[in-house]
């Protein structure tokens, strides 16, 4: 059988104030550790954004998209699929947000003005797929943990900025509300290999691939980095 590998959580410096490596780097960092693919998810206008906020929004967008941008024009050159998401926050709790465009980020400012669990059914009535991102992540700035188990299609139950008591709990959680389970690395800098991400038994080309990968049981391995 055929195992591919992808990374469903990395930053890039072009768009997140707390990344280290841009989108070219990294793409090229993980070509060499051996992935498939890899999906960025830089964090949003409301986490710790790169884009300067004076900007009018269509330009904050398009600064926004250029870490995905340079990923994927290197993913083509040296054959990674480089895929797009972000990461939206509401009170420091994070949902990965994939299968929607530039276009849709451009034609929906209104999202910033929106309840987390609104946000999460607008996304996923156009199309998109949302996954709470590591939900019992213990931080300085997280004041409050935020739960939308109706609303989210999967949890990130293995984040390898969480230690296993913490990955444990995303666990317990997704199995609570029967969500399914996947799992990501939250890389922001590419100076060490990239570790972490899901070995699946299907190629993902897109980001309905990944949808069809986590809901159908397709994950063969969640990766926690100690591999
Ligand atoms: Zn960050
Ligand atoms: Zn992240």
């Amino acid at each position: 059988m055929e195992i591919y590998k992808y990374d469903t959580h990395v930053h890039t410096s072009e768009a997140s104030g707390c990344a280290s490596s841009t989108g070219a780097e990294t793409a090229l960092a993980y070509k060499e550790a051996g992935y498939d693919g890899i999906i960025i998810t830089d964090h949003f206008f409301n986490g710790n954004s790169a884009v300067p906020r004076r900007l009018p929004w269509k330009k904050r967008i398009e600064l926004f998209c250029k870490g995905y941008e340079n990923a994927r024009e290197q993913g083509e050159k040296i054959g990674l699929t480089v895929l797009f998401g972000w990461e939206f926050t509401s009170d420091a709790n994070d949902f990965l947000t994939y299968g929607l465009d530039k276009e849709w980020l451009i034609a929906h400012p209104d999202i910033m003005d929106m309840q987390i669990w609104e946000y999460a059914q607008f996304v996923r009535r156009c199309g998109g797929f949302v996954v709470q991102a590591h939900p019992f992540r213990i931080r300085d700035y997280v004041k409050k943990l935020v739960l939308i188990p109706n609303d989210v299609d999967a949890v990130e139950a293995v984040n390898l900025g969480g230690n296993d008591i913490q990955n444990e709990r995303a666990r317990w959680y997704a199995e609570s509300y029967d969500l399914p389970i996947t799992g990501g690395s939250d890389t922001h800098n590419v100076a060490a290999a990239p570790k972490g991400g899901i070995l699946t038994d299907m190629p993902i080309n897109s980001i309905s691939d990944y949808a069809e990968a986590v809901r159908g049981g397709r994950i063969l391995k969640i990766l926690d980095g100690k591999e």
